[in-house]
Order: structure tokens, then sequence, then C-alpha cells
């Protein structure tokens, strides 16, 4: 549930509320608005009285939450989140664009993809280091010598980097090289995982599972926050349906739907949700004309040569094209590139 706060309720008895709460054994979430104060509850509600918060006398209302998640829900905190990386903000009126290879590959391979990614507009650098492919015979990434060349690049550039951690052991190891820890969509329900990321202060990209609702994605963004990292941006990366034209069907209507339900930043992967280069113009242009907070590109000095997703892989003059081309749909958005 939620506590809505008198118009003039001071801070004191904002401090009066949230002492009523924790004496009960639940944890309070306190989210100020431009109106009003908003005080969320999480836990087992039947320990509080509601009738003797109602008589608190700063207190407007109790409003009920049904939602199973509580601290990724808009009615804890009506306010969009905006990330601040430092180097740039995600969320509000900024667009962040996370460009760079599938894999780290080599130092080399990485390099070239970090300055094609910064030309071209790009502010965060993508690349796996640990890789959930498919057949255990394919590329499994470089691990920490893959971690290591990220950092390399980020010196280098000025980028900041994310990287997907696939264990608790990864997420340990990532910590001390990333900007933001990716999980992927294999391991949006790995609630270990999940606990382990939510531990870190470090921002959490979380990519929705391959089969996965909407509401099951945010309980996953729950197991993260109820650790106490209230950093997540979700990224939509296309779901499983009968369509076999693209690798997967882009939900756009994720985007309006996630907006809606939660205030957390929302960014989508149209090179994973498609499979094929040729549509990830189209589907970035949609999604930003949906009010996505940003993308998440595949792009490689070579995507012939790729040791994975070559073919939903940009070129780096291909990635240029289409930054300029995006600039006119931000601009209609009233967005700008962060
Ligand atoms: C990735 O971004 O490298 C990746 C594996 O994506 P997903 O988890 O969306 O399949
Ligand atoms: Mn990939």
């Amino acid at each position: 549930m939620i506590i809505v706060m008198k118009h003039n309720a001071t801070q004191a008895d904002v401090e009066q509320v949230k002492n009523e709460v924790t004496k009960a054994g639940l944890m309070v979430n306190i989210s100020e608005g431009s109106q009003v104060t908003i005080i969320g509850v999480v836990g087992d509600k039947t320990r509080l009285s509601s009738d003797s918060i109602c008589a608190l006398p700063a207190v407007d209302k109790i409003v009920p939450v049904t939602e199973s998640y509580k601290l990724a829900n808009k009615k804890f905190h009506t306010k969009p989140s905006v990330i601040d990386l430092g180097s740039c903000k995600i969320g509000g009126d900024q667009l962040v664009i996370m460009a760079g290879p599938c894999a780290v590959e080599s130092k080399k391979q990485l390099f070239e993809s970090a300055e094609a990614v910064k030309a071209g507009g790009a502010t965060v650098l993508r690349g796996g280091a640990y890789k959930p492919r498919t057949s255990p015979y394919s590329f499994q990434g470089l691990e920490e010598e893959g971690l290591q060349y990220m950092l390399d690049a980020k010196k280098e550039t000025g980028l900041s980097i994310v990287c997907e951690v696939t264990s608790i052991h990864a997420v340990n190891t990532a910590a001390n090289y990333v900007d933001i820890l990716q999980i992927g969509a294999r391991n949006m329900q790995n609630f270990e995982l999940l606990k382990a990321a939510g531990k870190t202060n470090l921002p959490v990209l979380l990519k929705r599972g391959l089969c996965a609702t909407i509401e099951e994605w945010l309980n996953a963004a729950e197991y993260i926050m109820s650790e106490g990292n209230q950093n997540v941006i979700l990224c939509e990366r296309g779901i499983r349906t009968y369509e076999t034209a693209t690798r997967n069907t882009l939900d756009i209507s994720a985007i309006p739907v996630i907006k809606s339900k939660s205030h957390l930043p929302i960014i989508v992967d149209p090179s994973h949700a498609s499979g094929k280069k040729e549509y990830i113009a189209s589907l970035s242009k949609a999604a930003i004309a949906a009010g996505a907070d940003g993308l998440m590109i595949e792009v490689h000095p070579n995507p012939k040569e790729a040791l994975s997703d070559g073919p939903q892989s940009l070129d780096p003059q291909e990635f240029k094209v289409l930054m300029e081309e995006l600039k006119m749909i931000a601009a209609a958005c009233n967005k700008t590139f962060s």
C-alpha cells in the first residue's frame, strides 16, 4: 500500500508515519513529488493498523497496491527514475545509445568498435565477456580478459561500459570493471543472480526474458530493488512468438505498458529483437517514437567475421547513418541524446 500525505505535511509528519510503519516491522520507500509526499510500504500489511495510520493528522489517504511488485511500481514513485552514470543520464528527456559488439573478441576488435560507436554518438559501449550461447560449442567469451579490454576501451574513449553477467561469480568480478551490469534474457528469472546484482550499487540493465510477461519482468526488477539497488534499467529485446521471419518479435507495446506501470527507464534492443540488420533502423525509430529511453545496438567493425550475432550487427558506417536518421525522430519526441 501507499500512504499519501497531505499537501502541508512537514518532514516531522513524514518521520512520524515512517516510525509507525517501521515499528510494525515493515519497510518504507519515500517518494517526494512536487505536489505531495508518498510513503510506499513494503512487507506484511496485516502487521499494520490502517486505522491508526489514517488517524495521523498529516495523512491524506491510504491506497492499496494490488500488484506484487512495489518498488518498481509507479504508484510508489510517481516521477520517472533517472539513472545517473556520471558521463550521461538514462531516463527523463534523455535518450541513451548503448552500442558495441555482441562479444568482446580481441582488444583490437573492441577498440575499433568503441571508436566507431563513439564517432556515431553512442555514450555507452556494450560488449559481452560472458556469453550465454545456445550451443556449448559456440564462442563463450573472454571472461575477465574481456572485462579488462572493456575497461581499457573506457579509459581510451570516455564511454561508459555495460557487460552481461551470467553467474554470481561474474557479478563479483564484473563489479570491479563495469558501469552497468547486464542481466540477459535467459537469466531474467535467475533469482539468485538478481539478488546478487541487487547487492551491488551498480545500475543493472535487466533484459526481458524470452517468454516473460511484463508482470514477471517487473517482479524480476523487484528482486534487484528489494536488495537495496534502485538503479534498474529495463530492456525490451523481443519475445518468442510463432513468427519466424525475425529472430524474436519486438513487443513495442511493452514501452507504453511499462511507462504506465513503472517509473523505471526502458530501452529497446532492436538487434536481438530482429536478428537481422536490415530491420534495425525501423525498429529503432519505432522504439523512440513509442517513448523508449534509449537503444542497445550491436555494432561490429567487420560483421561478417563476428564470432557471434554477425547477421544482426551493423558496421560502423551503417551505425553512423542510423544515428543521423534517429536525430530527427528524437527531436520530434523532444528527446536529446545523452
Ligand atoms: C546480449 O545482449 O548480448 C544478449 C545475449 O542478449 P539477450 O539476453 O537479449 O539475448
Ligand atoms: Mn548478441
